[in-house]
């Protein structure tokens, strides 16, 4: 089923999970996918590492494996900017093959350590030639913050324009923890034009290395109220994992509230979390 009808009729609930690191057998996301499996979010998105290699080759086997024994859409990632036209080909191909039909196009992040292939520069590009196929929904990756490449926020939703016109149905955001940078994007993109379905990315914090891993990646304020958090139970890892859940509630009830079109909560791979999220934020997606 592709994802994107699912708008249409209510506000969308989703969950991101990753393909377990190299060294870890590729058995242990479909124990966490058992625990997930009480939860009925309204689809599943499997990343895929840019560097493309071990365990993320499985993204495309973990995706079926969801529609089939979940009977739930799935999504499978696809950062483009590691892999040649036919390495893209032959992912599209077994992605048709196993029947799923929804792709995250991305370009993927630049590795310091590897020289990007030319055949897909920006997202936009990958995004024109999934959409010539005709046989997929694409959704789009979109930055509230700004990304951290761009060199200011006017080109950052000029470049976000153009993925939309090349062929993107949906959009799910970059984490944030305040609602206000989510809400002021949403003007932006009204103010471009851009009128496609967009998702609030919310990641629950369960522990300040996690934090510091992610700021350092991206472009993401930490607001005063969450920093205290951060330092008042940073040494007692209950206390960390229940605040953290408590922040990303009142984010997901303020953001339901205001009217988002859908929340999709990285998981991390943390069913404890992502259950005590749900059970707590699901009368909020069925009124
Ligand atoms: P783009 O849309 O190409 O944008 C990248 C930069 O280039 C931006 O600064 C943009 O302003 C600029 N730009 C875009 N188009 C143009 C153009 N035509 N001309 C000039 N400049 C342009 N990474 C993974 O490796 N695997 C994953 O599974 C994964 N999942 C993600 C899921 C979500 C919801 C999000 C938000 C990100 C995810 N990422 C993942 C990270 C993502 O790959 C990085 O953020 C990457 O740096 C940018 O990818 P993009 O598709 O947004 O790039």
């Amino acid at each position: 089923m592709r994802t994107d009808a699912l708008f249409k009729e209510k506000t969308v609930f989703s969950f991101e999970i990753f393909p377990p690191r190299r060294t870890a057998p590729v058995e242990t996301i479909y124990h966490t996918l058992e625990r997930l499996k009480g939860q009925r979010p309204d689809f599943i998105s499997v990343t895929l590492g840019a560097g493309g290699t071990g365990n993320n080759l499985s993204t495309a086997d973990i995706a079926q494996k969801i529609q089939e024994e979940q009977f739930l859409p799935s999504v499978a990632h696809l950062p483009a900017v590691n892999f040649s036209k036919n390495e893209v080909i032959t992912i599209l191909d077994e992605l048709k093959q196993k029947k799923v039909e929804n792709i995250l196009a991305l370009r993927g992040d630049i590795l310091p350590d590897k020289e990007p292939k030319k055949d897909f520069v920006y997202a936009n590009d990958l995004i024109t030639f999934i959409h010539e196929q005709g046989k997929f929904n694409i959704i789009g990756a979109c930055y509230p913050e700004t990304h951290s490449d761009a060199a200011s926020s006017v080109e950052d939703i000029q470049n976000l324009k153009r993925k939309v016109d090349a062929g993107t149905n949906q959009l799910i955001t970059q984490l944030f923890f305040d609602n206000h940078y989510f809400y002021t994007f949403k003007e932006k993109c009204e103010i471009a034009g851009i009128d496609i379905p967009i998702q609030a990315g919310i990641m629950p914090v369960v522990n300040k290395k996690q934090i510091e891993r992610m700021v350092k990646m991206s472009n993401v304020t930490l607001p005063t109220k969450f920093l205290k958090m951060m330092e008042r139970y940073e040494h007692n890892p209950e206390a960390i994992r229940d605040a953290g859940i408590a922040y990303a509630i009142n984010q997901i009830v303020d953001l339901v509230a205001q009217g988002a079109d859908g929340i999709h909560l990285y998981t991390m791979n943390n069913p404890y979390v992502a259950q005590k999220i749900r059970e707590a934020t699901r009368s909020l997606f069925e009124a």
